[in-house]
């Protein structure tokens, strides 16, 4: 395919397991938004005529890949700000969830899109409700999502139909718009059964049958906190082995948070390759405690970084989720080489299109989409710019960077973010919608 658009960079992080440094580099990208080359400027092909060259100062990375959110949450920023878990669900943000209206799904995923775009952040994987008005917020912004709509069966949210409706309810939309669908694939949809504590065993059985019936990602909250499945552990040991009992974990499937898992159970996700959505600052925001990454990691157990809710979290910057993570890791070990800076940054971005069974976005290689994101360094966080030697300009992107040093952003080849600022929405228009979402719930 011809290139039509070639990106430029006096660096280039590809996102190989190498987590290679590539100076003086270009990404080049087809008309149909996927990449055809990445490397030194020196060995690039030649261009055909009509490309558009787009040169620029900083560092290019992959799109980074949130593995787990509920964006359409926004508008509950704040609420049961310092309550534990189950008390934050039951008093503060099922009720206040069961005012929220349909649209309100696209006015929260909208901002929350822009707001992601903005940070580099390229794809979510979301669980909430109302997901046409999702996948629609997405289209819009232009961002890319693996939508998996929450099935639940919860005090207050019974309006949104049983867990049979619901199921059945995303089944006839894979049925009929199959499992990716948008330019450049840009939806993806699966399943989301909410958690063994809010449905009962055949639910999650039953869901996972249909998710595997159609290669469909079942999404499932697991082990986030000690008090939440007691009643599971009473009965079945564990989460894991519950879902392992019903049959539940033989297709893909992604566990958010797995914070208290034992040895038995990591085994089990080792042996049905279920995957990890590590989401440690909203674990330690709601003191849930801190997942064992490096033993997940140490048992070749696929985990991507999430920033859960934004209610919970409560934003969705996942570099704040590369840091977090590094350090937690390594306190846990008390070795400063416990995870390192590189490791660090292919876990939001290779390791996190892995989590999710995708090895079409996530790294900058040949016949992945152009998911691409470009990091200023005129900044103090880059006290050399680029000129640092490669550790040191790692370290400064994963310990001393922002989100708001990301400029630019292409999805697909498409320029989404320019200069801070979304190309395709209104953002000044998406923060009012929001507003007035959140002064509606609060009343
Ligand atoms: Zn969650």
């Amino acid at each position: 395919m011809l290139v039509s658009l070639r990106l430029k960079a006096p660096v280039v992080l590809p996102c190989d397991p190498a987590c290679s440094v590539l100076r003086d580099a270009v990404v080049d990208i087809d008309a149909d938004g996927r990449i055809v080359h990445c490397g030194p400027s020196a060995d690039a092909p030649e261009l055909p005529s009509g490309a558009q060259v787009r040169e620029l100062t900083g560092i290019l990375v992959p799109g980074l890949v949130n593995t787990h959110a509920h964006t359409p949450m926004i508008p509950l920023r704040g609420l049961g700000g310092d309550l534990p878990l189950m008390r934050w669900l039951t008093e503060a943000i099922w009720p206040a969830e069961a005012k929220m209206i349909d649209r309100d799904s696209y006015d929260g995923m909208l901002l929350g899109s822009v707001e992601m775009l903005r940070a580099g952040v390229t794809t979510s994987v979301e669980m909430f409700f109302h997901g046409e008005h999702m996948a629609q917020a997405v289209l819009d912004t232009g961002g890319r999502v693996v939508l998996t709509p929450g099935i639940i069966s919860a005090p207050g949210l019974e309006r949104l139909g049983t867990w049979q409706q619901l199921a059945e309810h995303t089944t006839r939309w894979i049925d009929t718009d199959g499992l990716r669908f948008g330019p450049a694939d840009r939806i993806e949809l699966g399943y989301g059964p909410h958690s063994a504590y809010t449905l009962p065993p055949e639910a999650i059985a039953e869901i996972s049958q249909m998710a595997r019936d159609r290669g469909a990602l079942m999404h499932i909250h697991v082990a986030e906190t000690l008090a939440e499945d007691g009643k599971q552990r009473e009965e079945h040991g564990s989460v894991p082995q519950l879902l392992e009992k019903i049959g539940a974990l033989g297709g893909r499937v992604l566990a958010a948070h797995a914070v208290h898992l034992s040895d038995a159970d990591i085994e089990i996700f080792q042996r049905h390759d279920v995957a990890v959505a590590h989401c440690p600052n909203s674990n330690a925001k709601l003191a849930s405690g801190t997942a064992r990454l490096l033993d997940l990691l140490g048992g070749n157990v696929r985990v991507g970084l999430g920033t859960d809710g934004p209610a919970s979290n409560d934003d969705l910057d996942v570099w704040d989720e590369v840091r977090l993570a590094a350090l937690l890791a390594r306190l846990e070990r008390g070795d400063a080489a416990a995870l390192t800076a590189p490791r660090a940054l292919l876990l939001a971005t290779r390791d996190g299109a892995a989590a999710v069974g995708r090895d079409d976005i996530g790294a900058l290689e040949p016949g992945r989409w152009a998911d691409v994101v470009h990091v200023d360094v005129d900044s103090p966080a880059f006290p050399r710019g680029t000129e640092a030697p490669d550790v040191q300009l790692l370290s400064n992107l994963v310990w001393s960077a922002a989100a708001s040093q990301v400029t630019d952003v292409w999805v697909a080849g498409q320029h989404v973010i320019g200069d801070h600022e979304p190309t395709r929405v209104d953002r000044a228009k998406a923060q009012a919608e929001v507003r007035r979402i959140a002064e509606r719930i609060a009343h």
